[in-house]
C-alpha cells in the first residue's frame, strides 16, 4: 500500500527490458528509509505519458529512455539550456502545484558524461574524436564543449564537418587525445567487436571513453590499453546519472 507521503518516480520506454534504474532507485528508497517508489512504464506510445500522469498523483519526476529522449520535448513546459542544444532530454522534473502541473526536461547523460570526464583532462587533451552519431554523442559533444574541448564526430556515413573512419590517419589521432566510443560495438553480447580505428597509433596521452559498461572491460579499451592509452567504462557516467536524477527531482 502507498503511504501517505509517498512519491512516485519512474522510467518510460519502450520496449524496457533491463533497468538499473529500477533497482537502484528502490534500493536506495529501502536502505535510506525514503517513503518513495521507482516503476517501470513501458509505453508504447508517448500518448500514453498523460494516462500514466493522471494515473499516478505523486508520480514526481521521470527518467527517459529509447525510444522517448527526442519524442518527448513537446510534452515539456520548460527546457534545462543544454538538453535544448543537444534537442535530447532523459529527466523530467514534475512540479505539481493546487490547480497545475509543469514538466522540465534536462539532459543527464550529459552531465554524467562531463563530470566523469573532468579529472581526467589534461593540457594535450583539448580535442576529441566522438565515435558515432546518435542520441548518446549529442550528449558527449554538449559536455564536450561545455569543458572547452573541441569535438568531431566521426561516423560511417561522415556529414560536412564530420570524419570517415577511413580519415583517421597519424595527424588526426595525434590531435585529438580523447577518443569516446559512442557506438554499440563491443556491448553485450557482442563483445568481440569494437570501432575500427588505428589502434596502433595510440599513445599514452590519449584517452579513450566508452559509453559501454558491459562488459566492465571492452575490446575497445583492451586494444586502446595495449598501446598505454588510459581506459575508462561507462559505468561512473551511468551512477553518477542517477545521482543527477535524485538531485534534479529534489531541488
Ligand atoms: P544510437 O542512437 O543507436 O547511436 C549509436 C551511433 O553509433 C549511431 O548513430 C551510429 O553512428 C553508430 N553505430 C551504430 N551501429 C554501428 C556499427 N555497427 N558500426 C559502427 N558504428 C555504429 O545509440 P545511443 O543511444 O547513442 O547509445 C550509444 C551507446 O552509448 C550505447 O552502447 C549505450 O548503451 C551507451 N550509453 C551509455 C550511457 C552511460 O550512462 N554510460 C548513456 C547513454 C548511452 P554513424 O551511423 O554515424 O556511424
Amino acid at each position: 500500500m502507498a503511504g501517505k507521503g509517498e512519491r512516485i518516480f519512474g522510467l518510460i520506454g519502450f520496449p524496457l527490458t533491463h533497468s538499473f534504474s529500477k533497482i537502484y532507485f528502490n534500493q536506495k528508497f529501502e536502505a535510506e528509509h525514503i517513503d518513495a517508489r521507482y516503476l517501470n512504464f513501458e509505453l508504447p506510445d508517448i500518448g500514453d505519458l498523460m494516462e500514466v500522469v493522471a494515473q499516478y498523483p505523486a508520480l514526481s519526476g521521470l527518467n527517459v529512455t529509447i525510444p522517448y529522449k527526442e519524442q518527448v520535448l513537446p510534452y515539456l513546459d520548460e527546457i534545462d539550456e543544454d538538453a535544448a542544444k543537444i534537442g535530447a532530454v532523459n529527466v523530467i522534473k514534475i512540479i505539481r502545484k493546487k490547480n497545475s502541473l509543469k514538466f522540465k526536461g534536462y539532459n543527464s547523460d550529459m552531465i554524467g558524461f562531463s563530470d566523469s570526464l573532468k579529472p581526467l583532462i589534461t593540457p594535450a587533451r583539448n580535442k576529441a574524436l566522438i565515435l558515432g552519431t546518435g542520441g548518446a554523442a549529442k550528449a558527449v559533444r554538449q559536455g564536450l564543449i561545455n569543458l572547452g574541448i573541441e569535438p568531431i564526430y566521426v561516423s560511417r556515413t561522415p556529414k560536412e564537418g564530420e570524419l570517415g573512419y577511413e580519415d583517421l590517419d597519424p595527424t588526426v589521432m595525434d590531435a585529438h587525445k580523447i577518443i569516446i566510443n559512442t557506438t554499440p560495438l563491443g556491448m553485450y553480447p557482442k563483445i568481440d567487436t569494437c570501432p575500427d580505428i588505428p589502434y596502433g597509433l595510440l599513445t599514452p596521452e590519449h584517452l579513450c571513453y566508452d559509453l559501454i559498461y558491459n562488459p566492465d572491460v571492452t575490446l575497445f579499451m583492451k586494444r586502446a590499453s595495449e598501446h598505454g592509452a588510459e581506459v575508462k567504462n561507462g559505468l561512473e557516467m551511468l551512477l553518477l546519472q542517477a545521482f543527477i536524477s535524485w538531485n534534479i527531482w529534489n531541488e
